[in-house]
């Protein structure tokens, strides 16, 4: 007897081993950088916490709905009519543990056993393993850097198939940080609308984008559009609430029935006293000023970051418009060596990288963009410039 071939298909994460290191070294002292960071360094704000311990205080500790509260999901609504100008009604509507929750159930209630699923590579990571887990089939197709890693429509064209059920869209991107334009995504639009696929479309970094980037949402580009989209989102990044998990699904009525259905015997709603604290975080104005704060952080490390790779030699990156991540290119040190060590992946250049500066990166093996490494600026300025001093002394001492 085994255990479910299901449990056996999903690929364990590559970034485990770095991160165990990390930790480790952190513990014996020793003063490691880490660019890994998936989750902005800002507090969650006072105006969220204390709407929390307004849930607390009166009692709202009970279930909800399956799919959320209606108070909620009509400030989603209303957040997906200013934002977006997307009209949904409630009932469209369902709140989840988290975005990833939200993308787990948008693939359970589309994908079929043997249905293939296309994700613009390079991609984030549990994408292909959430298709996995719906017995889907995940098809990867590589976009070109000259492109600025955006799927093209010819090239979404080519990977179609008659088995194909679904396109996986994230714009802004982890880990490229790319934002697709209006004219960009409604290339894309015509070829879906021909194939009659859906689309899973994770905003959940809408609102951090950059140098007059913005965001488009692709279930505003046509009514058919509209229905055959699940769009993903949720207050993670925006609100710097990861831990609080609050993610949510906007479709058609069916699609959602589908996946309240099926959350209703799983995890039912999603906790009482976060989704208050996101109606409220939604809701209040005061997230505007905190989003300027932290859009400005980001802002400028990102500038800084883009400045002193471009000034290094032998690696570089493409300039990312959104997000919080810089991809840095670091095939040129493949088959060069430090200390007799030679790097043949992006893997042993990160390996390498911690052994000898003490940095911490994500390869990009793990998001099908094996020349790269992914560079997360949400963290301190000063560790970005120490950890770019200690990866520019890196990149010298490879012969
Ligand atoms: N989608 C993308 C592209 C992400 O990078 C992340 C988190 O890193 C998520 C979804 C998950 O968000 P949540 O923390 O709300 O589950």
């Amino acid at each position: 007897m085994s255990i479910a071939n299901r449990a056996k298909g999903v690929s364990p994460s590559l970034t485990l081993a770095i991160t165990a290191k990390s930790k480790k070294m952190k513990e014996d002292g020793i003063d490691v950088i880490s660019f890994s960071a998936g989750e902005p360094d800002f507090n969650t704000p006072d105006y969220i916490i204390e709407a929390a311990k307004v849930a607390l205080d009166k009692g709202m500790t009970k279930y909800t709905p399956s799919s959320g509260t209606l108070n909620l999901r009509k400030a989603i609504c209303e957040k997906l009519k200013k934002d977006n100008n997307l009209d949904y009604s409630p009932n469209q509507i369902v709140v989840s543990n988290g975005a990833k929750h939200s993308l787990y159930n948008a693939m359970q209630a589309i994908v079929n056993p043997g249905d293939e699923v296309i994700i613009p590579a390079p991609y984030w990571l549990t994408y292909p393993e959430l298709v996995k887990l719906s017995d889907g089939i995940p098809v990867a197709v590589n976009t070109c850097e000259k492109n600025g890693f955006k799927l093209t429509a010819e090239e979404l064209e080519q990977a179609i198939t008659p088995k194909t059920k679904a396109l996986i869209f994230n714009s802004p991107s982890n880990p490229t940080g790319s934002v697709y334009s209006k004219a960009e995504i409604t290339a894309l639009a015509k070829v879906i609308e021909k194939a009659g696929i859906y689309v899973i479309s994770d905003e959940i970094y809408e609102k951090l984008v950059y140098d007059g980037a913005q965001h488009y949402s692709i279930a505003e580009c046509s009514p058919k559009l509209y229905e055959k989209t699940v769009i993903v989102n949720g207050v993670s990044k925006t609100y710097a609430m990861t831990g609080w998990r609050i993610g949510y699904t906007a479709s058609n009525k069916e699609i959602a029935n589908a996946i309240d259905n099926m959350q209703s015997h799983t995890t039912s709603n999603a906790n009482s006293i976060a989704q208050y604290a996101t109606q409220v975080a939604l809701s209040s104005e005061k997230g505007n000023e905190f989003l300027r704060v932290m859009q400005d952080a980001f802002t400028k490390r990102r500038q800084f970051m883009l400045e002193r790779i471009k000034a290094m030699s032998i690696v570089s990156c493409v300039e990312p418009h959104g997000a919080f991540y810089v991809m840095m290119k670091v095939s040129g040190l493949f088959n060069k060596a430090i200390d007799g060590k030679v790097m043949k992946t992006a893997q042993d250049v990160a390996e390498l990288m911690l052994d000898k500066v003490n940095v911490a990166v994500i390869p990009g093996e793990s998001f099908g963009a094996d020349e790269y490494i992914r560079l997360s600026y949400a963290i301190s300025e000063k560790d970005i410039k120490t950890g770019l001093d200690s990866i520019e002394k890196f990149v010298a001492l490879a012969k």
